[in-house]
């Protein structure tokens, strides 16, 4: 008798909301020039900054590979996060961050049939907080068991502490559970807990390596647009619901 799903987690940056070129590059750009900093990041180096995951150590980097541009304190780095953390969420609050397509399906499916939703991120509560009140308003924590975020582990991802921390709390194996990915260091810290991984690919992360995927798509389709699969092999275009994901735990095992 196959061992039936218990629960998804979710990323959030990428994974449940398109959050980092209208979300997160805004925010950054705007905060650094509000504090009257000499540089802006384009496309192209926020690309590349994305593998850095957390938003100071995002900014420590860069400054690292920049010795032509004045160096910063640690309080001064802390604080142009805060203030960009306050703009993503006005920027949330305004409708500029859209939903995947499928997310929000596939959580009130995954609700409705009982089984728990969690998060997994290493973003921010706060920017958590404010997507899922975007997505689902006041009743958001009736859609949302646990939120799994920066604060409660140390080390950020790859790293897998953050999805250990999750089945903990709820006392489940990593064969309980699927989680949903956008990027390599998601993955990454996802199966380094041994969890399933399902991948929905964008805009940032079309060329990253998904090795060991449980699926890799472009997103979680909806009814009428149903997404392309590229892995497995050889399926048809899915909305992915939780029959399809109890199929390709099936499948795997
Ligand atoms: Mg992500």
């Amino acid at each position: 008798m196959p061992q039936s799903l218990k629960a998804l987690i979710f990323d959030v940056d990428g994974t449940l909301a398109d959050t980092e070129g209208l979300g997160h590059l805004w925010a950054f750009n705007q905060a650094f020039q509000e504090a009257g900093l000499p540089f802006v990041w384009d496309t192209d180096t926020y690309r590349v900054l994305l593998a850095v995951t957390g938003g100071e150590r995002r900014i420590h980097h860069f400054l690292s590979t920049r010795p032509d541009l004045p160096s910063l304190s640690r309080e001064r780095v802390a604080q142009l996060h805060q203030r960009k953390t306050v703009l993503f969420g006005e920027r949330v609050q305004s409708g500029h961050v859209l939903w995947r397509p499928g997310t929000k399906r596939l959580i009130r499916e995954a609700k409705h049939k009982g089984l728990k939703v969690g998060i997994a991120t290493t973003t921010h509560e706060a920017n958590v907080h404010a997507l899922l009140q975007s997505a689902f308003g006041n009743e958001w924590p009736s859609w949302i068991d646990l939120i799994g975020a920066a604060q409660h582990v140390e080390n950020k991802k790859p790293d897998p502490a953050i999805y250990h921390w999750v089945l903990q709390q709820w006392g489940y194996g990593p064969g309980d559970v699927i989680a949903f990915e956008d990027s390599s260091p998601g993955l990454l810290a996802a199966r380094q807990a041994q969890i399933p991984t399902v991948i929905t690919m964008n805009e940032w992360t079309y060329d990253h390596d998904f090795t060991g995927a449980l699926a890799v798509l472009d997103n979680l389709g909806e009814p009428g647009a149903p997404a392309r699969v590229l892995i497995p092999k050889g399926q048809d275009n899915v909305v992915v619901d939780c029959n399809v994901l109890q199929q390709w735990l099936e499948a795997e095992r």
